[in-house]
């Protein structure tokens, strides 16, 4: 093995690694560490991605969680300030010059204008957590689900590249609560939670490997006939589906890399409930465009939208992208941000244009009936439970 003649090459005295998630990943690291014990070589783990080691906060009947709430509550009931013990000073042990082919690699990235939108590195990242903490975080609570108020941290693609880690937000956050998690300002108190979240969906991933498999969390739902019409999948992906504030959310992660956590559940629900598609097409369709791509994250995200998933959306309770839209972008500023045919139209119709007002600006007549579709969905599923 590659990593074994390196590290006998150098004379190395022990392997540092940190743990990662996913069944590949897993089995590799798995037959590193037979591979060292056989040799009697030293190596040592970290957890980094997340507080607590993975598969470690159980029921009860020591059953890994598989609903949110009760995992906060034990994940809670576990923390203590020391896990987030990250100040630590290392010293550096004495520096090797090691040869390395690292030239040979073509580090010059694509021209693509999403890139340009985000601070680079640690330095960059901790700069957004800072400003964040320090303007954001206690009104969060209220502005994180209003898109065009950018009330939330925006942190997303330096945890999902390990820029950043979770412990290091947490700490900074709690820092501004007199280090107290279970009460204070419940602004922080409610971005911590979000990081919970984050945590929930990375030990699912652990405990439940069906999910990297492409396999559904709710089994029954494998039963589910989806639909497939190229055109319609064409026009969600370039946000021109006729309902606008799916496509501004569509368009924004086609500009920026990026889209805000309330309009992912918005357009994930439209696209597996209303267009009745395979939540595994929209689950992939995010991985290619978004800066935060996270597996975890992202297949919990849509498994929950899709009501395939743990602690999911029931099937019959499906978002009606109108109401969300005049309650979460009431003056259509978002939608006129993002789509700029529709900017001189008045927040009374901007959230459903009228047939003639939509020829008029060439922005697409809707792609579907909601109300038909919703009936359509409840029916799949429905069909789907029959079956099982
Ligand atoms: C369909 C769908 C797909 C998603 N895909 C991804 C993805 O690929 N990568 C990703 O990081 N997040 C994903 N999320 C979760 C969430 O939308 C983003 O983490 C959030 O929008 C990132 O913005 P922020 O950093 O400003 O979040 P903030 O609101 O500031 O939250 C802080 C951090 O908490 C974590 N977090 C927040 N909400 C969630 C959540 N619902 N689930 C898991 N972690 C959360 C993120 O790491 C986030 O950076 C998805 C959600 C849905 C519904």
């Amino acid at each position: 093995m590659e990593i074994y003649s390196f590290f006998k090459e150098h004379n190395f005295d022990t392997l540092y690694f940190n743990n990662t998630f996913g069944e590949d990943e897993n089995s590799r690291d798995v037959k590193i560490k037979k591979l060292f014990d056989k040799r009697s070589f030293s190596y040592k783990t970290f957890t980094d991605q997340i507080l607590f080691e993975p598969g470690s906060i159980r029921t009860i009947e020591n059953k890994p969680y598989s609903v949110f709430t009760p995992f906060k509550r034990k994940w809670l009931e576990n923390f203590n300030i020391d896990l987030l013990d990250i100040e630590y000073k290392y010293v550096p042990k004495n520096k090797k010059i090691l040869n390395s082919n690292i030239n040979n690699f073509d580090f010059n990235s694509p021209n693509d204008s999403r890139l340009s939108q985000w601070e680079l590195g640690e330095e960059g990242a901790k700069k957004i957590l800072k400003n964040f903490l320090k303007n954001k975080v206690k009104r969060y609570n209220e502005d994180r689900n209003d898109p065009i108020i950018e009330g939330t941290s925006r942190i997303s693609p330096y945890l999902a590249l390990g820029i950043l880690s979770s412990k290091r937000c947490i700490l900074e956050a709690l820092k501004l609560n007199d280090l107290d998690i279970h009460s204070g300002n419940k602004g922080i108190l409610k971005w911590i939670d979000e990081i919970v979240w984050r945590e929930f969906y990375r030990n699912i991933m652990h405990s439940f490997p069906k999910v990297s498999k492409g396999k559904p969390f709710q089994e029954y739902t494998d039963n589910i006939n989806w639909r497939y019409d190229e055109s319609e999948f064409q026009a969600w992906k370039n946000g021109r589906t006729g309902f606008p504030i799916i496509d501004a959310a569509m368009r924004q992660m086609n500009q920026e890399g990026w889209m805000h956590n309330r309009l992912r559940m918005v357009v994930a629900m439209f696209f597996t409930k209303n267009m009745l598609h395979d939540w595994r097409l929209g689950e992939k369709y995010f991985m290619e465009s978004l800066i935060d791509g996270d597996f975890s994250s992202n297949n919990g995200g849509w498994q929950w939208s899709a009501s395939t998933g743990t602690d999911a959306a029931p099937y019959f309770r499906i978002f009606n992208p109108i109401t969300q839209s005049k309650n979460f972008d009431k003056n259509g500023e978002f939608i006129k941000k993002y789509i700029p045919e529709l900017k001189d139209l008045d927040a009374s119709v901007i959230h459903e244009p009228p047939s003639n007002i939509r020829d008029h600006l060439n922005y697409p007549q809707p792609i579907l009936d909601l109300k038909e579709s919703r009936l359509r969905a409840i029916e799949a599923f429905k069909n789907a439970k029959d079956i099982a």
